[in-house]
């Protein structure tokens, strides 16, 4: 009998961060390495935010709260998705999480029984599917190509029903390609649900500021307020605020659902820190002006890295709609031979051959369940973007 227990064979570690430590670990040894593998904002947390934290240090709120979070900031939670989502809800009806991660998990786990389905389009956020099986769950992916903007229609949505099935998981603006559902893609979406009554939707919202151009953030709950007992919005300060490490997430749905959610938080990490509790409060409900210039910032880079890459022969780039993820394809470079005479099979290949010799990590898209792609993150300083951007260029011209 092994150590580990059985679920162990179905969760794989996240290729996100296996990238980003293989990069380090060059850098480690002197090369230099450009990492386009992230998934957080490259802006420092706004000061006011921070001195919100101090403050709470300073005054003694160190100490353990409510299993689902401080009143005041589940307050500050509803108010925001009334001001935000014209969407109401209880303060028993919101629950706070280490991160929107531990608050997709809480749901899964509160709520999957062995065979249960989770469908969910991909290409798609690398923890879905071992999220799901970790929970006891069955991940149904649902291939979304290129052709569709990869996102789900209502027809696909439909033939991967079944009566296991027990959740949508959707996300917009998607981690990896950046697309964001239109109010009337939901809509036809939710046309679907109505129909399968046992059905939930988890709709996860934490790239919801990050929206570009002519393109509207969208949310299930607001579109199709009838469903609205059986969705979950997930959404979080750590994309929109620049706070990844401070691991706040946030949940709104059901009393029911959110009151199992919290049993299961209860009986694992009671809660998110106090401190960055009281500092998510300043950041939902303060000041959002600097919001503004994130999105310039991201918008101009998003533009810059579309533009350089179409240049790259065998890549073909999309503008997407939000996020701050490209997910070009790089079907035109397989089965090409790289200057040391290695023939390129896969993504997985061609994003080790950017990194070791072109030092640029970026994510195959065999990590997020769709081949030939990789995602590049322009959540990085303009500067290293062209850099970067230059070097798989090059890299693409090397190849015969
Ligand atoms: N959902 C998606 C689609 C993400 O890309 C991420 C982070 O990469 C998360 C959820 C989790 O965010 P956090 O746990 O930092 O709130």
């Amino acid at each position: 009998m092994g150590m580990l227990a059985a679920r162990m064979s179905c969760v794989r570690p996240s290729q996100t961060k296996a990238m980003t430590l293989r990069a380090a670990h060059l850098r480690a040894e002197g090369q230099s390495v450009i990492t386009l593998s992230q998934g957080e904002p490259d802006f420092d947390t706004p000061s006011k935010i921070c001195e919100a934290g101090i403050k709470a240090i300073t005054d003694g709120h160190t100490r353990y709260t409510p299993v689902a979070g401080t009143q005041a900031l589940r307050d500050a939670i509803v108010k925001k998705f009334k001001r935000d989502n014209n969407l109401t809800y209880e303060r028993d009806q919101v629950t706070v999480g280490c991160g929107a991660k531990q608050v997709l998990f809480n749901a899964l786990l509160a709520t999957l029984d062995a065979g249960d389905e989770v469908v969910f389009p991909i290409p798609c956020w690398v923890s879905y599917p071992d999220m799901v099986q970790l929970a006891g769950g069955v991940p149904v992916p649902v291939v979304c190509g290129r052709e569709s903007g990869f996102k789900l229609s209502a027809s696909a949505l439909e033939a991967a029903l079944t009566p296991n099935t027990k959740w949508l998981m959707l996300n917009s603006p998607s981690n990896p390609t950046g697309a964001v559902y239109t109010r009337k893609e939901l809509e036809d979406l939710a046309g679907v649900l109505r129909r399968y009554s046992r059905v939930m939707v988890l709709s996860d919202d934490i790239y919801e500021k990050l929206v570009y151009g002519d393109a509207k953030f969208a949310t299930m709950a607001e579109v199709s307020p009838d469903l609205k007992d059986r969705i979950l919005t997930v959404n979080g300060v750590s994309k929109t605020y620049a706070m990844t490490g401070w691991r706040v997430g946030y949940g709104a749905g059901s009393s029911e659902l959110i009151k199992a959610m919290n049993t299961v938080q209860g009986q694992t990490t009671s809660h998110t820190s106090s401190i960055s509790q009281y500092a998510a409060i300043i950041a939902i409900e303060g000041d959002q002006s600097y919001l503004s210039d994130f999105v310039t910032t991201f918008e101009e880079r998003r533009r810059l890295v579309v533009d350089m890459l179409n240049t790259a022969p065998g890549l073909s780039c999309d503008v997407p709609d939000g996020a701050f993820y490209v997910f070009p394809s790089c079907a035109g470079v397989i089965g090409r031979k790289t200057p040391a005479g290695e023939v390129i099979k896969t993504d997985m290949d061609f994003a080790l051959f950017l990194l070791e010799e072109f030092g640029v990590a970026v994510v195959p898209g065999s990590g997020f369940l769709a081949s030939p792609f990789i995602r590049i993150s322009y959540a990085t300083s303009t500067e290293q973007l062209k850099t970067a951007c230059n070097n798989i260029v090059l890299a693409c011209k090397s190849l015969q």
